[in-house]
């Protein structure tokens, strides 16, 4: 899953089981509450257009999880 933001036209992955996007965001259930700047919402596939959230990108390269890369 991931998570995108018309504003800001960036995608972020969003942790299994959690509606938060790996760089430490939360994602807003189906327009609940929250400034609308910072609005997310959920999509299934990586939206058109999008550029992937930096923070993101590094964290599921293995930095600040359990993957172990031999290399
Ligand atoms: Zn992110």
């Amino acid at each position: 899953m991931f998570a995108a933001s018309a504003q800001s036209r960036v995608f972020h992955l969003i942790e299994s089981n959690n509606h938060r996007t790996i760089c430490g965001l939360k994602v807003s259930q189906l327009g609940r509450a929250g400034p609308k700047r910072e609005r997310l919402h959920l999509v299934r596939f990586k939206p058109m257009g999008y550029s992937e959230c930096r923070h993101c990108s590094r964290m599921n390269l293995g930095e600040g999880c359990n993957k172990d890369f031999p290399d």
